[in-house]
């Protein structure tokens, strides 16, 4: 069986990259490690007295591009190797998206459901408080990711603020609206999928009007993308999950009856309109689209070869591994890469860091005309050299993204 280890995976699709490019060696050395990683230990005053102590980390993979920039993932299982993945996929991520910066990606081992909200607000000024250095609006830039939220952000900015001793939004993204956020931040994740779906349904011939959709995940990627998909294009959203299960109907789900339905109850599962199913089955049921919104490595060597879908939108990070990209290839499945299809979140960040340096800030509809001018032009440079190269969608968006990286380490002489 494939190794699962997203570090893995990205060295895989690297080295398909290294392959097609014809890298040169000490470039591709460069790319396959991070340029730093910071381990910490926070200790934390729990509400009951004791101290525990939490590990942490901050990866800078390559900042060829500018201050790097990335989100910070609260989780159980959080492991430096999935922190080191995602921080390379965030560089390859605004490098396709054209925005000027480079990759990180943070990570504490915690379960923010134990916590309480003290404990909490604790842990990620704790968080900060370890990392602030190397951090910074012109340094490294982080943001919400699994498990963390606009408050959590809130936090973290005022701490980092009072290090620096004056204010600095700009030392963090996703942050709540009052102080210093930008509009369409929320949905930005989703709805950049949303304009990487609507192009690749054009190439594909796909009708969204009488779409089929199945989404794998309901937080804040996978309901917006059930929203967006149903109230933007009228597509039918005839099944979502999330960690304990999913609700299928073949007839369409309300997207706000089941998030109202997961706030009250904790789940998806269970839903008066719909039946049960299991997270493999939804994977596998015969509909337009599939997006994976939750986490890494749930579309296998195992599972691809029963997969229907015409078009698989990946919101979520490292949903596929390289073994499933080949078969899905084969297939003839329009796989829109994570580091494309979830881009959005991260242009949006960068439209805040830009708001808040010049402290003016834009409305709802000059982010969502901004952001489709980003991603549009993203996947058709992903397509033509996906035909130009003969390779996969994924293997394209490592060749467009790759190359822009190589061209500003050129430039700065570093290879
Ligand atoms: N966590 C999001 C991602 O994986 C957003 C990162 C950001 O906004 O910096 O793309």
């Amino acid at each position: 069986m494939a190794s699962h280890n997203p570090f893995e995976m990205v060295q895989k699709q690297l080295a398909q990259c290294a392959k097609i490019t014809n890298m040169a060696p000490n470039i591709y050395q460069i790319l396959q490690r991070p340029m730093r990683e910071l381990h910490v230990s926070i200790p934390v005053r729990m509400d009951d007295g004791s101290i525990k102590v939490f590990q942490g980390f901050r990866v800078m993979y390559n900042d060829a591009l500018g201050p790097a920039k990335g989100g910070i993932r609260f989780h159980p299982e959080e492991t430096i190797d999935t922190v080191r993945a995602l921080a390379g996929w965030m560089t390859f991520k605004c490098a396709l998206a054209d925005i000027p910066l480079g990759g990180g990606k943070g990570g504490v081992i915690c379960n923010p459901r134990e916590l309480s909200q003290g404990e909490l607000e604790r842990l990620s000024r704790g968080y900060i408080a370890q990392v602030w250095p190397f951090i910074g609006p012109e340094k490294d830039v982080p943001a919400p990711d699994v498990y963390t939220n606009p408050q959590i952000m809130a936090w973290m900015m005022d701490e980092y603020s009072k290090f620096a001793g004056k204010h600095q939004f700009g030392v963090i993204t996703g942050k709540p609206l009052r102080i210093g956020g930008s509009a369409g931040r929320g949905d930005a994740t989703a709805r950049g999928g949303m304009y990487v779906i609507r192009e690749a349904a054009g190439e594909c011939g796909v009708d969204l009007a009488n779409a089929t959709v199945a989404i794998q995940g309901y937080g804040n990627a996978g309901y917006f993308a059930a929203s967006l998909a149903s109230s933007l294009y009228g597509c039918k959203i005839v099944a979502v999950s999330d960690s304990k299960g999913g609700i299928y109907n073949k007839d369409g789900l309300d997207p706000q009856l089941v998030y109202n339905h997961k706030t009250e109850s904790g789940s998806v599962i269970d839903f008066s309109y719909a039946d049960n199913i299991s997270n493999e089955e939804l994977l596998e049921l015969n509909v337009d689209i599939l997006i994976p919104s939750a986490l890494e490595n749930v579309i296998t060597e195992n599972n691809a070869p029963n997969i229907k879908a015409k078009i698989i939108a990946e919101l979520a990070n490292g949903p596929t591994t390289p073994e499933a990209d080949d078969i899905l290839y084969e297939k003839g499945v329009h796989v829109l890469p994570d580091f494309l299809c979830n881009s959005g979140g991260v242009t949006v960040s960068y439209f805040e860091m830009v708001q808040n340096l010049y402290m003016y800030y834009w409305d709802e509809k000059q982010v969502q005309e901004r952001l489709d001018k980003k991603l549009t032009p993203a996947y058709h440079s992903v397509l033509n050299a996906s035909k130009e190269c003969k390779v996969n969608m994924r293997q394209a968006a490592y060749v467009v993204a790759v190359n822009r990286v190589v061209e500003a380490m050129k430039l700065r002489g570093w290879v």
